[in-house]
């Protein structure tokens, strides 16, 4: 059953100036609870402040060893294994803000798709990405999907939600590569029916777009292929190419990457 048979249905609209397909989230096809989607979300976010101030306070976390998240494999692997080597996930207060807006939006999701489907918050799973190794220094890395939201619909369809705030400066088509990617990745390891994209923009409008199935295949692949391949430059401590692109942006490694002093 896709989300538009159980009661969750998206029009579709062009963006202005943009070869992009936008489409316009209504639940239940009604007008008016969009409108209220969008005014509670503003309200929320504007009481929110010190929330984001407080998440950015408590910002360094010690991360789990041997693990590799959807979203370093996808990201620039220097970035990823420096991230790794020094042992803390760096966050500026972009993230803090996005992470703010995550859980406002994800309540109010929650309250919405309660009644149609089973709703999980980012829920873990956990694939071993070497897992016919007989050396135990490969056998213990693992890939680690922890998807924003899982809805299981009542004749047992899994579909993953993935939730992204376009705050940067930064361009639908810079970031939907990479997002096709992640939420491609997570369909396949959650055996999901289908993923689904939905960008939060600056106009208040909200893009969404579709993985299936057939498409998270080769994104899958190629994630577990990059996965594997930071893993083997961790264990080998050796850094990997730049890969120059959108995270150096925001790269605290920027320094030292552009002298080749990694
Ligand atoms: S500066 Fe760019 S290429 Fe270098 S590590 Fe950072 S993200 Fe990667």
């Amino acid at each position: 059953m896709s989300l538009h048979e159980a009661g969750v249905n998206i029009d579709m609209r062009s963006i202005e100036h943009s070869s992009v397909e936008v489409p316009e989230l209504h639940v239940k096809e009604e007008e008016a609870q969009t409108e209220n989607l969008h005014s509670l979300l503003i309200s929320k976010l504007c009481d929110g402040v010190r929330e984001v101030l407080n998440l950015f306070a408590s910002t360094h976390k010690i991360r789990e060893p041997y693990t590799i998240r959807v979203t370093e494999a996808i990201s620039c692997l220097r970035k990823s294994y420096l991230n790794y080597i020094y042992g803390v996930h760096i966050d500026n207060l972009y993230m803090c803000i996005g992470r703010y807006m995550h859980n406002v939006v994800l309540q109010i999701l929650q309250a919405h798709l309660k009644d149609i489907a089973e709703v999980s918050i980012e829920p873990k799973t956990v694939i071993d990405l070497f897992p016919e190794s007989d050396d135990v220094r490969y056998r213990m890395w693992r890939l680690i999907a922890e998807p924003d939201m899982v809805i299981k619909l009542r004749d047992g369809h899994i579909h993953v939600i993935e939730l992204k705030f376009q705050i940067a400066k930064t361009s639908l088509e810079d970031v939907l590569p990479r997002y096709r990617q992640q939420v491609g990745t997570y369909v396949k390891m959650l055996n999901a029916h289908e993923g689904h994209i939905l960008i939060f923009r600056p106009d208040v409008s909200i893009y969404h777009e579709v993985i299936t199935r057939e498409q998270a295949e080769e994104m899958y692949r190629r994630t577990l292929e990059r996965a594997r391949k930071l893993a083997k430059h961790i264990i080998r401590k050796k850094p990997p190419e730049p890969e120059q692109g959108i995270d150096c942006r925001t790269c605290p490694y920027r320094e030292q990457c552009a002298q080749n002093i990694v």
